[in-house]
This record gives structure tokens, C-alpha cells and sequence, in this order.
């Protein structure tokens, strides 16, 4: 066996390996086997005694690389396909729990209606979990199933005023102006994604009233998002009218 010079072996206690030249975790050269242990142990000693939210650059740096890490040993949940873990760490809104449980949210665009995903890491199992999504709007059917009203009672709500909601066009602006913003390609109006579905003088109803008129009635009704499975990315969520 190959005796490997005390200075380059790695720092993990008792581990005679050779450290790996791209293992060093804030000066601490780790060989592979021990680099995500060295992540790890770095980034709960940033985070010990911290109460909310850590806004250090060791803290999302090590962040970024402990995510890194998770992901390329269970693949991403659905919320957080194609974003690389520079983009969770830049996007989500992180808190810390425990001190070795943190919880963060993200906004994502599939389609013109916005989704917050919220998730929990877990770094005593080394798990990074989906808790729940939530789209930002529903259309006038979803909001009429939710509260056993008929479409035409819920458009009466919003011309009286006691509902409050957009027009589907507003925010198929709002997206393709993002879009264009994050250099995606998306043709107007003919992109199925914009045009799709719904139609664009449709109202939708933010999902703050669903919250709103559900605290009016008994607790738990019309709450949609509960759990991991993944909304429509079609944009038909808000289909019909
Ligand atoms: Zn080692």
C-alpha cells in the first residue's frame, strides 16, 4: 500500500487517503470519500447558535456545496428540476430550524402562473425533502369546486368587489417580460404556454383569497398543493373560465 505524506493526507481523523486537490472545504483538504462529511461538518459548525436566516458567503457557499452533494446522491425532487445548486441557493428564501434542519422556499415559472415550493433539509439523515407546492393562482372553476359555488357565482364576487382577482393576460405579460428578461426563448402570442389553455380575458383568482375564504369557513377546505405531487405544467390549472 502506498504510504501518503502526512501533509497530503486527508484531514478527516483517522483517514490515511490522499486528499483530492478539488476536496478542500475552507482550507481543509479532504480525500473524495470524506469531502461531503467535510461539507457537512463546516457547515453545521457556520450555522450553530444562528436562530432564522444565516446570510454569510461561507454559509451559502457551503449551502451550495452541501446541496450539491444530496443531489447527486438522490437526484431533485420535481420543484427543484433544472435548477443547478447555485440557482436554489441564489432563489430560495432559507430558514433555519434546528440546528440541523433547515427549511427554504423557492418561486418557479413553469407557466405564466407562479408556484412556491417550499422544502426541508434535513442534515441528520441527509435528506432534501418536498413538503408541498402552491400555485400563486386558481382559476374561477378551481375556486368555484373548492367552495361548492357555481362559476357564475364566483365572477358576481369579483364584479361586487368581495373577490379579488387578475386578468390571465396580466399575467401572461408579466411571464413573457420575465422570459425575455432570463433570455428564454418564447414566441408571443402563439406560445401554447401563453396562449394555451386559457383564455386571455379570464379571471384568476389569487390564492390568498382561496386562503381567505377558507379561514371565512371550517378550517382545511380548498387547500390544493398539500404533498409532492407536481402541479400540471401545461398552464391548464387555470383552464376553462
Ligand atoms: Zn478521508
Amino acid at each position: 500500500m502506498e504510504i501518503v505524506p502526512n501533509e497530503q493526507r486527508c484531514r478527516w481523523e483517522d483517514c490515511s487517503r490522499a486528499a483530492g486537490p478539488a476536496h478542500t472545504v475552507y482550507g481543509r483538504a479532504y480525500c473524495p470519500q470524506h469531502y461531503f462529511s467535510g461539507v457537512e461538518r463546516a457547515l453545521l459548525d457556520e450555522i450553530r447558535g444562528v436562530e432564522g436566516t444565516c446570510r454569510t458567503a461561507k454559509f451559502h457557499n457551503l449551502l451550495k456545496r452541501y446541496i450539491e452533494g444530496l443531489l447527486d446522491e438522490m437526484g431533485a425532487p420535481p420543484g427543484l428540476a433544472k435548477l443547478t445548486p447555485s440557482q436554489i441557493v441564489g432563489r430560495g428564501v432559507f430558514s433555519l430550524v434546528t440546528e440541523n434542519r433547515m427549511l427554504f422556499s423557492i418561486e418557479r415559472h413553469p407557466t405564466f402562473i407562479p408556484i412556491t415550493y417550499e422544502f426541508e433539509v434535513d442534515i441528520k439523515n441527509r435528506r432534501l425533502n418536498q413538503l408541498s407546492w402552491e400555485p400563486h393562482y386558481v382559476s374561477v372553476a378551481g375556486f368555484a369546486q373548492a367552495f361548492q359555488f357555481s362559476t357564475m357565482q364566483v365572477r358576481r364576487l369579483i364584479r361586487a368587489g368581495q373577490l379579488e382577482a387578475v386578468r390571465a393576460s396580466q399575467l401572461q405579460d408579466l411571464w413573457y417580460t420575465l422570459m425575455l428578461e432570463r433570455s428564454e426563448r418564447v414566441s408571443k402570442p402563439w406560445d401554447p404556454r401563453l396562449s394555451g389553455f386559457t383564455p386571455r380575458h379570464a379571471w384568476l383568482i389569487p390564492f390568498t383569497e382561496v386562503k381567505r375564504f377558507s379561514q371565512l369557513r371550517e378550517p382545511g377546505v380548498g387547500q390544493p398543493g398539500q404533498g409532492t405531487a407536481e402541479p400540471d405544467q401545461g398552464g391548464n390549472r387555470s383552464g376553462g373560465q
